[in-house]
């Protein structure tokens, strides 16, 4: 009896620990050595144990025994992998997320990436140019008189460099850090989504992007200059209308063939292409088009069929349609189709080359990553900063039923979420380009930020809406909430839309990305190499297995603990957070390898548990980038609350994506027992509480600290044609007055919350309070009203087509 506990109790903390065979034999022999002495193991345990061990233990014995027979089953089980599917798999690199879906956070890992930092130049831009730029665009003009920019906005957006982010210095570029981008991009989106848009889709996968990367040297030297001084406006497309999210099934295509350019017989390509939703297609110079490429003829040397290929093509040449604009859901930026049929350019536009013909798909996946992780997940975070700062202000302003409304129980729910969400998406945008600052080319992370960023900025803005009512509602150029919430279904549907980015990529890329052995399995399984192949098997196969058995039994041991007893680097009231992320980590793990091995290639079917494994992992980032962005802060009291608050939601969310998963397991016995295994006490995680909210809905009605690390960057500057920045002087305006509202109110002997101008001028007759008073109290009316009124038309001024008007009008009258 003593023995078997002792074996019992050793191998689960070798498991925890995952430790080595090798630890574990010699444990064991011990174990059994003292059992020899208590007279309970006899020669036939021993045995027993000599066979297992030589097994395990001996490379010979365990090929031949073990590895090679489950090297063949395996090699039957895995079906065989497309050119493409390898590519987009190989794809890009893990980071932090590898951590947290391997079951044993390093914590101090976390903490000591560096915290991300502006340059002295990104910040004299940021100060400069950019400041200009939000100062010089009034969205309402852009968006319902022009539907466009301005052309001086062009210009100086041009003149500026501002399509020339990630353009390398020796080129003419800025060369900024994606940091930088980030911020850039969300000063001007709290401006105008227009500006933000326009800018952020040079900088994101396209031209610049594909040109530096893979470009020759004379396709470098020639365009990069000119994309840098803003004298080519690039765009790319790929989407067409047949090929959206399954964007590999592109039918258009293009022919090898020898014709006449520039007088010439020069070696080319006749494109037929029909493409839409492309930004900047309608004004740009320079088209980065995506086809199939056919050599029938062989003219280049390789196969017939050589696949998806990029090309650079000037829009001056002849066949190349551009120019006519889609308009999505009254956010113009320039956004329209192209077409062409049997257009020839020469062999060189293909971006890299002629020997990139066929490469397009890779590129494309390779380059993909960095992009997906700047710029919708800066928009969607601004969108949402933009939200809860606004939201908090307005519900400190406006009053009724003699309170402001952020008073009122029902409005702090949702500036709860505002206020987390706001904090949290900051922090994962932050998070996520310090790893691509690091030279990382996080294509699951950028998934990660992509989908929830942009999820969670739609969010808020209907929460923004809701709170705000008419005055959310009503258009015109004081509005600073109704572009954002028309507009938001753009960021959720570009750059992979967010159905399919949860369903399919955040773990289908995950789960072999991330998981330490997956990936090695499967590669061995292409390996020419005989021998080889069954060495990278069995080394990937054990260390496969204890992996699986550590994350069963830390998960055992956590589910019974509670996880009170797992490290944590701090000691203060957010340690709880780090132990449950490593007691969800361990589950992510062990429930990733028993969904893999019940379901193997099915699971990939199976989008809606694969997108409940993906939550999973996607909040333990979102969570952790959160408590990285404290402690990189210096772990301020005041913001508190909304770390908490932040942390409170994530892990919840992680528990409700595991219970379902656990209720929907394709085994259903199986998915019982581990649901005992991993919460025997039942789901011991909860929604923040109200009183969590009511402390987060406070903050975001108050200047200071808390409010500010929301702010930072944003464009509040008060001046006409800013309604954001006015709203924020307003709440300062208010606040300013309350000392003399409450003198002059006493004075009066009433507690009128309007005509504030002319409670100032009875208190000042009444000597209660002084001219300069007086004035801070007329100022925070005007402010006041400006807040809580809305924006009237002239009806002419609404209607495109006036002539008509004019009749109708004329008609009524008759
Ligand atoms: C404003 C705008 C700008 C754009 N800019 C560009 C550009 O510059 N260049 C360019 O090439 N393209 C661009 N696009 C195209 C964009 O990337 C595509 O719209 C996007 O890939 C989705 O394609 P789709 O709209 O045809 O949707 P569909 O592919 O028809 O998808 C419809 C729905 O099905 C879901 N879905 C699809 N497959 C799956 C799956 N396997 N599992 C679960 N759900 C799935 C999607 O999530 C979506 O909800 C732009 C689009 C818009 C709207």
């Amino acid at each position: 009896m003593v023995t078997a506990l002792l074996l019992l109790i050793t191998w689960g903390g070798l498991a925890y620990r995952q430790s080595r065979l090798v630890t574990a034999s010699l444990l064991t022999a011990a174990i059994l050595a003292l059992g020899t002495l208590l007279g309970e193991v006899g020669p036939l345990v021993w045995l027993l144990f000599a066979v297992v061990a030589a097994v395990l233990n001996l490379p010979a014995l365990r090929h031949g025994l073990l590895s090679r027979p489950l090297f063949k089953v395996y090699k039957g089980l895995m079906p065989e992998m497309s050119r493409t599917e390898k590519e987009a798999i190989e794809a890009g690199t893990t980071w932090w997320e590898a951590e947290l879906f391997r079951g044993k956070p390093n914590w101090q890992t976390l903490h000591n990436y560096p915290r991300p930092r502006l340059s002295e130049e990104e910040q004299a831009f940021m100060d400069g140019p950019v400041e200009t730029v939000c100062r010089m665009t009034n969205d309402w003009e852009v968006t319902h008189e022009r539907a466009d920019l301005s052309p001086e906005v062009w210009a100086y957006l041009k003149e500026h460099k501002f399509f020339a982010m990630i353009i390398k210095k020796e080129y003419g570029g800025l060369e900024f850090s994606a940091y930088a981008q980030s911020r850039v991009l969300q000063k001007l989106c709290s401006t105008s989504a227009v500006l933000a848009s326009t800018v952020g889709v040079p900088n994101s996968l396209g031209p610049g992007e594909l040109l530096q990367h893979y470009g020759t040297k004379e396709q470098k030297d020639h365009y990069l200059p000119r994309l840098a001084r803003g004298e080519e406006i690039p765009c790319f497309a790929l989407t067409s209308p047949e090929a959206g999210s399954d964007a590999g099934a592109i039918p258009d295509y293009g022919v090898v063939c020898l014709s006449e350019w520039q007088g010439k017989e020069v070696l080319g390509m006749r494109i037929t292409w029909n493409k839409r939703y492309i930004t900047l297609a309608p004004v740009a110079t320079v088209l980065g088009l995506a086809f199939k490429l056919r050599d029938p003829e062989r003219l280049l040397g390789g196969e017939e069929e050589l696949g998806i290929t990029c090309a650079l093509i000037p829009t001056s040449t002849p066949g190349v349609n551009i120019g006519r604009r889609h308009f999505p859901l009254n956010v113009p930026f320039q956004n329209g189709p192209t077409q062409g049929k049997d257009v020839f350019v020469p062999i060189d536009t293909i971006i890299g080359g002629q020997e990139m013909a066929g490469q397009g798909w890779r590129m494309l996946v390779e380059c993909l990553s960095v992009g997906r992780g700047i710029t919708l997940p800066s928009n969607g975070t601004a969108g949402s900063r933009v939200s809860a700062l606004a939201s908090g202000a307005y519900s400190r302003i406006r009053r009724q039923f003699k309170l402001p409304i952020g008073r009122m129980e029902g409005i702090e729910e949702p500036l709860a979420r505002l206020g987390g969400n706001a904090y949290l998406s900051d922090a994962a945008s932050m998070l996520t380009v310090t790893g691509i600052d690091l030279g990382e080319k996080p294509s699951v992370i950028s998934a990660i930020v992509k989908y929830h960023l942009t999820d969670r900025s739609q969010r808020s803005i209907i929460d923004a809406m809701d709170i705000h009512g008419g005055k959310g509602i009503c258009m015109g150029p004081n509005n600073y909430l109704a572009r954002g919430y028309q507009g938001a279904p753009i960021a959720i549907t570009v750059e992979g839309a967010n159905i399919l980015t949860r369903s399919m990529i955040i773990y289908g890329q995950g789960a072999i990305r991330c998981h330490p052995y997956v990936l090695a399995e499967m590669l061995s399984v292409q390996e020419p190499d005989a021998k080889k192949a069954l060495a990278q098997f069995d080394r990937a196969l054990f260390g496969h297995l204890g992996f699986a058995l550590g994350n069963f039994a830390r998960s055992a041991w956590f589910g019974l603990t509670g996880a009170r007893l797992s490290p944590a680097p701090v000691k203060d009231a957010t340690a709880r957070y780090y132990r449950q992320m490593n007691r969800l980590s361990a589950n992510l793990g062990l429930l990733s390898d028993l969904a893999m091995a019940t379901l193997g290639g099915e699971l990939k079917r199976k989008e809606r548990l694969s997108a409940r494994l993906g939550d999973i992992l996607s909040q333990l980032y979102l969570v952790s980038a959160t408590l990285k962005r404290f402690n990189d802060e210096g772990r301020p009291a005041e913001v508190l609350p909304l770390v908490h608050w932040a942390c409170q939601d994530g892990l919840y969310r992680a528990q409700v994506a595991l219970v379902e998963l656990l209720d929907n397991f394709p085994a259903r016995g199986l998915g019982r027992v581990l649901k005992l295994l991993l919460m025997p006490f039942g789901a011991p995680l909860k929604r923040p509480s109200d009183r969590l909210d009511h402390q987060v809905a406070r903050l975001l009605q108050t200047p200071g600290l808390a409010r500010n690390s929301l702010a930072g960057d944003l464009y509040l500057t008060a001046e006409e044609g800013n309604p954001l920045g006015m709203l924020e002087q307003a709440l300062t305006d208010i606040l300013r007055a309350e000392p003399v509202f409450d003198k002059a109110t006493r004075a009066v002997g009433r507690r009128p919350f309007t005509m504030l101008d002319q409670l100032a001028e009875e208190a000042l007759a009444a000597g209660a309070i002084s001219q300069e008073e007086a004035a801070l109290l007329t100022a925070a009316e005007a402010s006041r009203l400006r807040t809580i009124n809305v924006d009237d038309f002239d009806p002419l001024e609404l209607v495109v087509n006036k002539a008509s008007f004019d009749d109708s009008m004329l008609n009524k009258a008759a």
